[in-house]
C-alpha cells in the first residue's frame, strides 16, 4: 500500500484552495467547493435539461 502525500492537495477547491471539494467542474474538471459551485443548466433542445456543476469561471 503506497500513500502517496501530494494526493492531499487534490482534496481541496481549486478555487479557493480552503475548503474541501464538493464536486468536479463540468467545464474545466477541477476542484470546487460548495462555496464556490455555479450551478447552470444545460438544454438539449429535446426535453431534457441536465444540472451543469460549474466553477466561477465557466
Ligand atoms: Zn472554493
Ligand atoms: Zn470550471
Amino acid at each position: 500500500m503506497n500513500l502517496i502525500e501530494e494526493k492531499r492537495d487534490e482534496r481541496l477547491c481549486g478555487v479557493c484552495r480552503q475548503r474541501e471539494l464538493f464536486i468536479l467542474c463540468d467545464g474545466c474538471k477541477i476542484p470546487v467547493c460548495i462555496e464556490c459551485l455555479k450551478y447552470g443548466m444545460y438544454g438539449t433542445g429535446c426535453g431534457n435539461i441536465q444540472p451543469l456543476h460549474l466553477c466561477r469561471d465557466c
